[in-house]
């Protein structure tokens, strides 16, 4: 067994070399590159579009295919402009932005208060961890929080920022929260100084026009969440599929969104792809749903097998107007714990809202309360992208060999990873190109696979390892003599000499997506 150890880089580093990474690889692109880039835009290459495949595919698969009681649809980007209205994203699909004068940067007055409430509870945080390691095993931190004076006031600065912070945007009091910045005295970054605009809503919906005639042409938008599309088919999907409550309806499809503040590269984009299911149930056993969903939803993220560590239940305490409950995923980015996934009790209000907005019934005939109602629902909702990038996150490793050699490897789970085999002929010569056809004949049936004759052993090795194939046929002249192969593991790094007609068999079985879902079971 080699040892190997993994350098260790600042997270900005490491953030900064996936990015690279991504784009060297052909993982994901800069969108409109060649014009110099379109901002918060990417798009994914040959390598990035199996992953992103893939992903869809475990997702899919885990929700229609293991549930028999969650159906898939695939609705329509443009949607009808009153569905808009009715779910609420014309009058509240909105951000607070704000400029600074001296950088011209725009800003999120949300993510700055945030930002700056972050900091206090880093204090609180230090504070505790250093009574921590004082105190050792004795050390009583539920004690410690609520007894230590420092940490007592700093969360009671908390408090009353947040306080007053929800009460001016809940009154949508845009001069409150400009005053909110002033007095904690929030600068810019980039310049460092306090000269703000005024505070302005700013909605995230992208607006185009149908029609051909400018006079009949319609507003309508580009749909800025898969949701609606799913409601408003709820009763087609109900009847013709013969559904019982409680069940499911899952989509996979691209949202737009204007976000003011696009960075941290596919982490918020402006067109990003969503994974969603909304799960209909009777009026008030919601609440066990949504428990139920919450579980259900970590362990797929914890099949992933990345640690159970980087995941962790963010719980809201401010619901959105649709919500009767709200909790996130969130995954420990390079950047810290950010939000990966929803999961939200929304209660009737998007039945109920399209019901008033189009006048036509979306209820359920419940044939054992002999009564119709309106579902409510229970929603999971991913986003394909961010969970792409906490795949790389977690892949991504710059290992020390024992030679004192580096490689970069992409530990990307093989029933995940793009290209699952590599085959690779010693020479170009003897005949081993020849049985490296034939191998790649058998494997390609089932899995893709790439053939590479170029450069010596070692350089392709480190290439696969940087692309993350997770394992590497090599033919060498033995190959001829007595049939078998090497198979080498990119993560230890070993070799084993295989029979070529047992090779289909142990792929199969070393990427098998059907061994991987059973962990679900
Ligand atoms: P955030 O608070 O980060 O803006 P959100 O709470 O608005 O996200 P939802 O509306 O709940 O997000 O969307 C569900 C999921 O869609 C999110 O958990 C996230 O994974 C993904 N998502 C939302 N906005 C974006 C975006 N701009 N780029 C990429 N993914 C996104």
């Amino acid at each position: 067994m080699s040892t190997t150890t993994t350098k260790k880089l600042s997270s900005e580093e490491l953030f900064k070399n996936i990015i690279s990474h991504a784009k060297e690889y052909g993982y994901v692109f800069q969108s409109s590159e060649i014009y110099d880039g379109l901002s918060a835009v990417y798009d994914y290459g040959q390598q990035g579009v199996e992953l992103k495949k893939n992903l869809r595919d475990y997702w899919w698969r885990a929700m229609v295919q293991l549930n028999e009681n969650i159906v898939g649809i695939d609705t329509a980007i443009f949607m009808h402009p009153t569905i808009w209205k009715a779910s609420g994203h014309v009058d509240a699909f909105n951000d607070p932005l704000v400029d600074n004068k001296d950088s011209k940067k725009r800003y999120r007055a949300d993510v700055l208060i945030e930002d700056y409430l972050a900091k206090i509870e880093a204090k609180i945080e230090k504070e505790v961890s250093k009574s921590r390691e004082r105190f050792g095993e004795t050390f009583d931190e539920a004690l410690f929080r609520s007894t230590n004076p420092r940490v007592l006031e700093n969360q009671k600065k908390i408090d009353e920022i947040n306080d007053r912070f929800k009460a001016a945007l809940n009154a949508n009091d845009l001069v409150d929260v400009k005053q909110i910045i002033l007095d904690l005295e929030i600068v810019c970054p980039i310049s460092g100084t306090r000269n703000w605009t005024d505070v302005r809503q700013f909605n995230l919906m992208f607006s185009t026009q149908v029609g051909s005639v400018s006079e009949e042409a319609n507003t309508i938008y580009l749909r800025p969440e898969t949701a609606q599309g799913i409601f408003v088919n709820f009763l087609n999907v109900q009847k013709t599929g013969r559904m019982k409550i409680p069940f499911g309806i899952a989509q996979t499809g691209k949202a737009f969104r204007n976000e003011i503040v696009a960075r941290q590269f596919i982490f918020r984009m402006r067109e990003f792809e969503q994974m969603e299911m909304q799960y209909f149930v009777k009026p008030g056993t919601e609440m066990e749903w949504y428990h139920l969903w919450k579980e259900k939803r970590l362990n797929w993220h914890h099949s992933l097998g990345f640690g159970t560590d980087k995941y962790r239940f963010h719980d809201h305490l401010k619901l959105a107007h649709y919500a009767n409950a709200a909790a996130d995923i969130e995954f420990e980015f390079p950047f810290g714990f950010k939000e990966l996934e929803g999961i939200h009790s929304r209660t009737d209000f998007d039945l109920s809202s399209h019901e008033k907005f189009s006048g036509k019934k979306l209820q359920y005939f419940d044939s054992e309360e002999n009564k119709n109602y309106v579902p409510y629902v229970v929603e999971t909702s991913v986003g394909l992208d961010r969970l792409f990038l906490s795949v790389l996150s977690q892949a991504y490793a710059e290992e020390i060999l024992e030679d004192g050699s580096t490689r970069v490897v992409m530990r990307i789970p093989a029933f995940l990873a793009p290209y699952k085999v590599a085959v690779l002929p010693l020479m170009r010569k003897d005949g081993l190109p020849e049985k490296g056809r034939e191998i790649m004949d058998i494997l390609k049936l089932e899995h893709l696979c790439i053939y590479e004759e170029k450069d010596a052993i070692g350089k392709r090795y480190r290439r696969m390892d940087a692309i993350g194939v997770p394992y590497c046929i090599t033919i060498d002249h033995q190959s001829l003599e007595d049939n078998t192969v090497t198979l080498r593991d990119r993560d230890t790094m070993e070799q084993e000499r295989v029979n070529i007609d047992q090779l289909e068999k142990i792929i199969d079985d070393k990427v098998s997506l059907k061994k991987q879902l059973k962990k679900l079971m």
